[in-house]
């Protein structure tokens, strides 16, 4: 029998507005378990989710109507692909097949490279789920293999394993992912459409880009033509990927140099080296512990810092992935960190996830990329 948890009238415009989560505090006494399929109730709206004994969320609601079958992950998934038809067969192979709630299939994330997938269940109580999206996903398109990414490293869910390392394709570049050992699942997808942008503005400028990783930024700069692209990152193997990926897509290697280093550390330095365009893509500055006012305040500065390395009439684009800040927030930092920098700035474009990171109307949690290119001039 199915279990009915009743949460309260209070919740009931959530839950009729078909928002994703239900937090463990809104639950009634009961005795469900990990995994197990479950009915809540508020007011007169109810809904289907899965149950995870951790963590703060305690369920994930995948359906109003009833509870989900074979038929109905195969209507997810072709919704899904049905968003991402013009990514499918166009200069790019790497992309975000499914993301868990913008896709209507909380806590699961599969994203393709080429012809292998990797999926992700960000709990253990949706990892039943796994099953029947990659079965539906292996029927739709031609995959090689959909292997599981957690903390043991790989495990072939349909198929084969992905070799060590994959050449892929994005907007006509090619591309170094690393399935196993990359960061994210292999590569940071999400920044698709706003490393085209910095392609788009790059022209005729030197580059210097911040958190480089393997240098997605640096070789979408090289293909619009900047003068020279520096690429800054902790990580040495990043570097190295990022150095062959220069060479992969046939720049002159003299165009591009790489700096391993603590980026705070680097601005901090007193180079007084300006760059015609700065990128600055840094990792969630946000942490469970840390509180959200500390987070904005490692933002601004860091876009200080990042600002006093642009030259008069040069471009800063910069990012922020972390969800608990808001565009808006993002937009103040950024203008405090200018003004404190003695710059003015002008925003020249914004923008957020792509595509195939859709944001559900009801889900506004589910917007966390927020890019914008500033244009920089001296005091007027
Ligand atoms: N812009 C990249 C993604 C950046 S991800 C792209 O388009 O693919 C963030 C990167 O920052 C990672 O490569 C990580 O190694 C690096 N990193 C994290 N903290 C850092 C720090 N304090 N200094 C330098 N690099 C850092």
């Amino acid at each position: 029998m199915l279990r009915t948890l009743n949460l309260g009238k209070d919740l009931e415009k959530a839950v009729s507005s078909g928002h994703p989560w239900v937090y463990r505090d809104s639950l009634p006494r009961h005795s469900a378990t990990t995994g197990e399929w479950l009915r809540v109730e508020a007011g007169k709206a109810s809904a289907y989710g899965l149950y995870d004994e951790e963590g703060a969320i305690a369920v994930r609601i995948f359906s109003s109507e009833g509870l989900p079958d074979k038929r109905w992950f195969a209507e997810r998934v072709e919704e899904a692909l049905e968003l991402r038809s013009d990514l499918i067969g166009s200069g790019t192979d790497a992309y975000r097949l499914v993301y868990g709630e913008g896709d209507g299939l909380p806590g699961v994330v599969v994203d393709r490279y080429g012809r292998y997938a990797v999926a992700k269940a960000y709990s253990p109580g949706v990892r039943s789920i796994l099953s029947p999206i990659v079965k539906a996903l292996a029927s739709a398109i031609d995959l090689r293999g959909v292997s599981e990414r957690s903390a043991a490293g790989l495990e072939p869910l349909y198929g084969q394993l992905p070799p060590p390392e994959l050449t892929v394709e994005e907007n006509g570049l090619r591309l170094l992912a690393n399935l196993y050992e990359g960061q994210k699942t292999g590569l940071f997808l999400d920044q698709r459409d706003n490393r085209a942008t910095v392609r788009g503005f790059a022209g005729g400028r030197s580059v210097l880009n911040l958190f480089s990783y393997n240098g997605g930024f640096s070789v979408s700069a090289l293909a619009g033509g900047a003068t020279s692209v520096v690429s800054v990152d902790m990580s040495e193997p990043a570097l190295e990927d990022a150095r062959r990926t220069v060479r992969l897509n046939g720049f002159d290697q003299a165009r591009h140099e790489t700096v391993t280093a603590d980026v705070f550390e680097y601005l901090a330095s007193g180079s007084t080296d300006r760059y015609g365009l700065v990128v600055c893509d840094p990792p969630s500055l946000a942490h469970a512990k840390r509180s959200r006012h500390a987070a904005l305040r490692a933002y601004r500065k860091l876009n200080r810092g990042a600002f006093s390395r642009v030259e008069p009439g040069g471009l800063l684009a910069t990012s922020s992935c972390t969800a608990q800040v808001s565009p808006e927030e993002f937009r103040r930092v950024v203008a405090e960190a200018a003004a404190e920098a003695g710059l003015r700035a002008q925003i020249v474009h914004e923008a957020g996830q792509p595509l195939d990171h859709p944001v559900p109307a009801h889900f506004p949690e589910g917007r966390y990329l927020k890019f914008l290119v500033l244009r920089v001039l001296e005091p007027a």
